[in-house]
């Protein structure tokens, strides 16, 4: 029953005996949470030696397969996980939300890093600047991992889901991850650290998990650690302004409460699809993990003109909710964590009712048989002055929404706005011209905006889910981030650094191939070279070819392209770029490819594509050309083979570049055989 703390890959059991732990339903006790203040120090100091070196053994393809193998891990036995969670007063449904989406988003950084991220442990980042009047002085961004530990503070509403979409992109970065979880709901996250721990998949120290007192737990972060924090706006204020988070630069985030807001269009009036869409995904959003959602909708703005069918719409569609015990299947909306989150929910409410009315629901109304439980129906607020203050200030964090008429949609970015800044907002209107109008004049206060119409409603995700590949953070009160959700959540573990000096050096730290760096003419023709066996730089420079008039007229008559610079004379005389009949850009691209093209079978198993592809310079019949083709990067794709990127210049008679492009080749990882 006592929870223990996972650090440096032992479980600590507490010395005191610790506080109860509540099921939300029936008041029983579910667990007991130690008093002792964590061992804060050890875990990090753990995290730099041991879990650090090796994450950073291990390269960006290893740590996303390993990502995906604990996703599916997680998902195998995700029942465990259901099973207790229902202490927590969640439904079915609402348990998959956390634990189905926190394995999920493991698994979609899995398969991200898999696709994006290169081989090795260096992103570079944009493009090679030159910085001298030669080629010989350059510079370039490369990103590495930090050297410290990613400490997580989380909320008690996602023990799952929030830790593990914080872990994903750290242990994909090379940045092991110390937890600490809110007390509420610690007893999921336990057992989800010891699923993980079971697995053995994770390098030792690249996760552990402190349960107890927070006492002294920021003071030991220094320059080279991150502090990622999801809890309210007022928590948030205080970790930001901690004495070692100041002292350090500590790399700070906070995804913080927001009051969420959802509009609803003047076109979408009862009768439209867009009006049924907006109650429900009102209704849907109050109720869902019993409104304890930071991206749950708070204000509900609608035309003045339509409130009464709104709310008589909602109070319809709210009145099926049965609300209950999580584990009967019938229930649609379960308990609050606790008694003490029902109580502040109440009082929450009861700000807000003194800005307007009560329009559904009784907050005090008990469950009969579970007057244990931390129950509560949903509450739909009526507050008739759209810029009355507490609707904009005043986050109920439980089944809650406030209804707010407008009286016109150019009020409307000032009205969102008032919330000071918001992880997500919702538009649900088919009036493409208020949509731009409205997501334009708000953007600037949200994280995420969701448009919902008939045409994307039956696969939308909905107003309240993050998106593992999306933003997910806000400005202003929502806690001022923008680090999770995509491949930015990985870079933002990692420091970047303006690395100058000559190409040969620049090649040599990236890994990646560098124009003017030192080039290797290969003995064998690169294509004849597996994954394995190619270097950086390895070149093949191919003999020349002249272009010639028929080649043009061949290639305009067997394609089709007898565009005008290709075959009249006198009319692409008058052509101020050519004056005179001009080579095709295709034809010089299919020459080059015959030049360099080694035809056996052997290591290269397709041609993928081109990037980048420019042509500088017009080439005329009696022109000469060749190619040269350096190996660019190497990615692998699965243990067999890999993409290979091609750095390829056209070069004419007097070396002057006529077209520059990058080939993408897949190749065998092995020689045959
Ligand atoms: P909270 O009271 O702010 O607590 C969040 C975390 O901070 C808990 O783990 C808490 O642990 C810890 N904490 C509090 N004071 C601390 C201190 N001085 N030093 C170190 N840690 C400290 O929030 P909550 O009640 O758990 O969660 C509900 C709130 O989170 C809502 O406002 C919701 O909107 C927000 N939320 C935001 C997001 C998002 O992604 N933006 C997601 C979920 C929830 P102790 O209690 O042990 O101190």
């Amino acid at each position: 029953m006592l929870l223990e703390s996972w650090v440096a890959g032992r479980w600590r059991t507490p010395e005191d005996e610790g506080l109860p732990l509540r099921d939300a339903t029936t008041g029983e006790e579910v667990a007991r949470l130690s008093t002792t203040p964590v061992p804060a120090a050890e875990a990090l100091a753990f995290a730099r030696d041991t879990g650090g070196p090796a994450l950073r053994a291990l390269d960006f393809p290893q740590r996303a397969a390993i990502l995906k193998a604990l996703g599916l891990h997680l998902m195998e036995r995700k029942e465990q996980l259901y099973e207790i969670s229902f202490a927590t007063g969640a439904t079915r449904r609402d348990s998959a939300i956390d634990i189905d989406g926190g394995a999920g988003t493991v698994l979609s950084y899995a398969s991200r890093g898999r696709r994006e991220l290169p081989a090795g442990n260096v992103v570079v980042d944009g493009a090679l600047e030159r910085l001298g009047k030669g080629a010989s002085f350059v510079g370039r961004h490369v990103l590495t991992p930090m050297r410290g530990a990613v400490l997580q503070v989380n909320a008690f509403n996602f023990p799952v889901w929030g830790m593990l979409e914080k872990l994903a992109p750290a242990f994909l970065a090379g940045v092991p991850s110390v937890v600490k979880p809110a007390p509420q709901t610690a007893y999921v996250t336990e057992r989800c650290v010891r699923l993980i721990a079971e697995s053995g998949l994770l390098p030792e120290g690249s996760l552990q998990l402190l349960l107890g007192d927070v006492d002294g737990l920021l003071d030991g972060l220094t320059g080279q650690d991150l502090l990622s924090f999801t809890g309210s706006a007022g928590t948030a204020a205080r970790l930001r302004a901690h004495p070692a988070v100041v002292a350090s630069s500590v790399r700070f985030t906070a995804e913080a409460d927001s009051l969420n807001a959802c509009v609803l269009g003047p076109d979408a009036r009862p009768g439209t699809p867009e009006f049924e869409l907006f109650v429900r995904e009102v209704a849907r959003e109050m109720t869902a993990k019993a409104g304890q959602k930071c991206t749950a909708i708070r204000r509900a703005f609608v035309p003045r003109g339509l409130a009464d069918d709104v709310e008589e719409s909602l109070r319809e569609q709210l009145a099926k909710v049965v609300v209950g015990d999580p584990r009967d299947e019938a229930t649609r909306m379960g308990a609050l964590v606790s008694l003490e989150q029902r109580d502040a929910v109440r009082s929450a409410v009861g700000r807000l009712v003194e800005d307007g009315r009560l329009a559904v629901g009784d907050p005090d109304a008990g469950l009969p048989g579970l007057e244990r439980g931390a129950f509560l129906p949903p509450l739909l607020i009526r507050v008739d002055d759209a810029r009355a203050r507490a609707p904009h200030a005043v986050e109920a964090f439980g089944p809650v929404a406030t209804l707010l008429p407008y009286d016109g949609v150019a009020q409307l970015p000032d009205l969102l706005a008032l919330g000071a800044g918001s992880l997500v907002a919702s538009v649900v209107s088919a009036d493409l011209d208020v949509v731009r109008d409205l997501v334009l004049g708000a953007a600037a206060h949200h994280g995420r905006i969701l448009v919902l119409d008939s045409t994307s409603a039956k696969e939308s995700t909905g107003h309240g889910s993050p998106l593992p590949v999306l933003v997910h953070g806000g400005p202003g009160r929502a806690g001022g981030g923008e680090e999770l959700g995509g491949m930015r959540a990985v870079f933002h573990h990692m420091q970047r650094t303006a690395v100058q000096g000559s190409p040969d050096v620049l090649q040599a730290v990236t890994g990646v191939y560098t124009r003017g760096a030192r080039r290797e003419e290969t003995e064998q023709h690169p294509f004849r070279l597996s994954m394995s066996e190619l270097r950086i730089g390895d070149t093949v420079v191919t003999a020349s070819r002249t272009v010639t008039r028929e080649d043009v007229d061949h290639f305009a008559e067997f394609t089709g392209d007898t565009f005008y610079a290709h075959t009249d004379e006198a009319a692409a005389a008058e052509n101020p770029l050519f004056g005179g009949i001009v080579a095709h850009g295709y034809l010089i691209l299919s020459l080059a490819a015959g030049l360099f093209v080694d035809p056996a079978p052997g290591p290269v198993l397709a041609n993928t594509g081109l990037d980048r592809l420019r042509f500088t310079k017009p080439v005329k019949p009696g022109d000469t050309i060749r190619a040269v083709l350096t190996c660019a990067a190497k990615t692998p794709r699965t243990p067999q083979q890999g993409e290979v990127r091609w750095d390829v210049q056209v070069l004419d008679r007097e070396d002057a570049v006529v077209a520059t492009y990058e080939l993408l080749t897949m190749v065998s990882a092995q020689p045959r055989g």
